[in-house]
């Protein structure tokens, strides 16, 4: 079987569904906490937003962030893919695997496949942001590797005012 090439598209879930719980001032916040606000976020992503679903992706979310930030084998992410199937299917194209789901499992089958994706294609690249209090995500795809930020602009420039401070005290 062919591998998938990563689709930005499914990256981008996966990265969204890592950083759905970041800390803001210090007070750790969660998109999909509340049914409005989980609800809009599964639609944004091409989800229906209802209960089994938002409940499935928060429980692949934590799952993720602890594999990713090395607390939890791979293997704890198993459950999240019992019932899934792939079909092959001829096209004009030629033959295209399709992935099928329970209807509420598809985005969170979805963020899981993609991170097995992408570490297959991109190991280690998806990590932790190197700042404790950040609780965010970031995939690095540049060819130096090493991207330690969530944002240079936030994380990065904070992590050097405070390396600055540290020297001219
Ligand atoms: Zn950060």
């Amino acid at each position: 079987m062919d591998a998938h090439p990563i689709g930005t598209h499914s990256t981008d879930t996966l990265l969204d569904l890592l950083n759905s719980r970041p800390r803001v001032d210090g007070e750790d916040q969660d998109a999909l906490a509340d049914p409005a606000g989980g609800r809009r976020w599964a639609r944004e992503h091409g989800g229906d937003g209802g209960p089994a679903e938002l409940a499935l992706l928060r429980e692949a979310r934590d799952t993720l962030q602890a594999v990713v930030r090395g607390e939890a084998p791979p293997t704890a992410l198993s459950p999240l893919l019992e019932g899934v199937r792939q079909i092959p299917e001829l096209t004009a194209d030629g033959l295209r695997w399709r992935v099928e789901t329970p209807p509420h499992a598809r985005l969170a089958v979805a963020a899981v496949l993609a991170w097995a994706a992408t570490e297959e294609q991109l190991p280690g690249r998806l990590r932790p942001c190197a700042n404790d209090e950040c609780r965010l995500f970031l995939l690095d795809r540049s060819r130096a590797n090493r991207a330690r930020w969530c944002s240079m602009a936030v994380c990065g420039n904070r992590a050097k005012a405070r390396r600055h401070y540290q020297r001219t005290r």
